[in-house]
């Protein structure tokens, strides 16, 4: 799709700064609104399809699938043994990624860690730097928060409750249920709200025992509810309809655009409005400031490939770079009326970082399965969901808030148990036979959100552009680690419940970060003292800057973020269009 060049002389009516969930969404509100806006993205816009690739043979990548030559992903234990910046004593690799570079089909999305450093506690930071962002490779499942969320803190006293109900953003969810598409199946659970759902996946037979075992538990396994359009969607001419190839989790990613990504999704119908202008190696480094109004005037920005320096002008300026590097911005944006950086007057930018904490699971077998025909498992877009069920109407005695599980079963390209032992045809032979027998879930729980994690900025080491890095401050907790603990346990106690063969269990908790998921760096908030955007996203301080990405959540709860994050960004600009229209910004 051709580019307009922006017109730097011009004053937009918002300039948006990331192009991923956040971004993309408040492109597609705004311009809905008839606004002009302008959307910087600091990474290149990728030939996407030729990227991912989705139906290609192991056999026919050079390196079946693998990193070529001179580029390493970091793995659990180089995350764990050594201390950010990753870069030094990975000299022979060209190109460092995170954990998740770890394939020929993402490696030009991550960013490549040496041009992009971090410091301070370990911290396994993915990060996309492209059109689209995260969202080009996530892992798809899509859920709602509700008020065991939102307010939580009535329920066991920690933290802070939302400045919203589920009342205030449900509107929201449904809007972004009917815009982009979502499979799944009604629970009617008060704890995780049902969306307007498309055609529901199936469940396969191991999945079904172990739905049916956990039942007399009180427990509930759904189908996964995934970000995936499984029935089409008639407004949007870039986006097919899923056709269960199953390509998303073997690679990450939809070269069909099934599974929402942010470019197909949201920022190309916002171009054919006529209204937005995209700028993508455009690295913002600032938000300038009037020193008149105090008000944010536009954003500063470097090209990543020319390295000129530019600055653009806007009615309002729209933060939606991803947790993180939202923090970072904000901090980075000191100036005299402003010395603590940008809407940081509580001093709360940066702090209350929270996440999910992962990596406790159960592997087995549904013994019964072994030697029965395979099955076509492997053309789905996600699995299942087994919902969370701690304090909820129980009160555990040794942690608070709760986790979930993902995790599948069936046939598929990669059998597990290829690494037993063995070798020829009866290994071979072995294979088959127990393939669509083994099933596996891994845990994701709340991190609670705690004013002692936080982020700031290094005071020496700087990016490839000169914008000085993120520096960490961020472990998890007594209660995180006592919930894995139960995890296991939990998870082992619903597997045997259902009679599978346990194979392996783990409490292995992964390096922070593992989940994706990073929140919290400019919570919302009634109070100005201790939360640094209102309900609507909007600064206590700065009326016309929005910070609208996951860096306004309260707490992590334990449900995936991103449609949450797209629910409050398309409500918060709905306000912001509001404002705007009645001269009050
Ligand atoms: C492998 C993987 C699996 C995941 N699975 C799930 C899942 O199953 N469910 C779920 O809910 N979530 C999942 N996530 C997380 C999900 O992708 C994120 O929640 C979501 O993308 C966040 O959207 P965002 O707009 O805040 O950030 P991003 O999507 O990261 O977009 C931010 C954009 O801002 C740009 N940017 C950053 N800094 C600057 C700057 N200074 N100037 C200009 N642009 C800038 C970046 O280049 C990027 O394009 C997953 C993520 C990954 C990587
Ligand atoms: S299973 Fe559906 S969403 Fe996943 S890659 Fe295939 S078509 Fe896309």
């Amino acid at each position: 799709m051709p580019e307009p060049e922006p017109d730097l002389r011009k004053k937009y009516d918002a300039v948006i700064i990331g192009s991923g969930a956040a971004g993309g969404m408040a492109a597609h509100v705004l311009t809905g609104h008839g606004l002009q806006v302008l959307l910087l993205e600091a990474g290149k816009k990728l030939n996407i399809e030729q990227e991912l690739r989705s139906m290609e043979w192991p056999y026919d990548n050079a390196h079946r699938g693998g990193l070529p030559p001179g580029s390493h992903a970091l793995n659990h234990n180089e995350y764990t043994i050594r201390r950010p910046p990753y870069g030094p004593g990975f000299e022979k690799s060209k190109n460092l990624y995170s954990y998740i570079g770890s394939t020929d089909y993402v490696k030009n999305i991550v960013v490549n860690e040496r041009e992009n450093p971090y410091t301070g506690t370990n911290y396994a930071w993915v990060r996309a730097r492209c059109l689209g962002g995260k969202t080009n490779i996530w892992g798809r499942l899509a859920l709602r928060l509700s008020d065991y969320d939102f307010k939580a803190k009535d329920r066991d006293g920690y933290g802070e409750n939302w400045p919203i109900s589920y009342s205030d953003i449900a509107p929201y969810y449904d809007k972004v249920d009917l815009y982009l598409g979502i499979t799944g199946v009604k629970e009617n659970l008060p704890y995780l709200p049902d969306s307007l759902f498309q055609r529901a996946t199936k469940l396969n037979c191991a999945e079904l025992t172990l739905k049916k075992g956990i039942q007399k538990m009180g427990r509930v396994l759904t189908q996964y509810r995934a970000g995936v359009t499984t029935d089409g969607l008639k407004h949007n001419k870039y986006r097919s309809r899923c056709y269960g190839r199953g390509a998303c989790s073997r690679k990450g990613g939809c070269d069909i655009h099934a599974a929402f990504d942010s470019p197909t999704g949201l920022i190309y119908p916002a171009m054919d409005t006529g209204n937005l202008t995209l700028r993508t190696n455009s690295v913002a480094r600032e938000i300038t400031v009037d020193p008149q109004t105090g008000k944010a005037s536009g954003v500063h920005f470097t090209d990543s490939e020319t390295l000129k320096d530019y600055t653009v002008r806007g009615k309002a300026v729209i933060v939606a770079a991803s947790t993180l590097e939202s923090a970072r911005l904000l901090l980075l944006s000191k100036s005299r009326l402003y010395p603590n950086g940008l809407a940081n007057s509580s001093g709360h930018v940066g702090h209350n970082f929270c996440e999910h904490i992962m990596g406790p699971y159960v592997a087995g077998q549904a013994t019964d399965l072994v030697g029965k025909p395979p099955t076509l498992d492997d053309g789905r877009p996600g699995s299942f969901y087994l919902t969370r069920f701690r304090n909820l109407s129980e009160k555990h005695p040794k942690f608070i808030r709760g986790y979930g599980f993902e995790g599948g079963s069936g046939s598929g390209m990669f059998p597990p148990g290829t690494d037993s032992p063995g070798f020829g045809a009866s290994f071979k032979e072995e294979i088959r036979r127990n393939q669509g027998s083994h099933i596996a879930m891994g845990a994701f729980g709340e991190v609670l959100s705690r004013y002692e994690n936080f982020v700031d900025l290094d005071p020496v080491v700087k990016d490839k552009w000169g914008i000085p890095a993120l520096r960490f401050h961020y472990k998890f907790g007594d209660n995180e680690h006592r919930m894995a603990a139960d995890m296991k346990e939990t998870a082992q106690e619903m597997f045997e419940a259902a009679g599978f063969k346990i194979i392996f269990v783990s409490d292995r908790v992964l390096t922070e970060g593992w989940s994706i998921h990073e929140l919290g760096t400019a919570r919302m908030g009634d109070d100005p003292k201790t939360s640094v955007l209102n309900q609507f996203q909007q600064s206590h301080d700065v009326k016309n800057l929005f910070v609208v990405d996951g860096s306004a959540f309260v707490n992590a709860s334990c449900q995936n973020p991103t449609w949450t994050i797209m629910a409050l960004c398309w409500r918060s600009c709905d306000y912001l269009a509001d404002q705007l229209a009645k001269n009050d910004l």
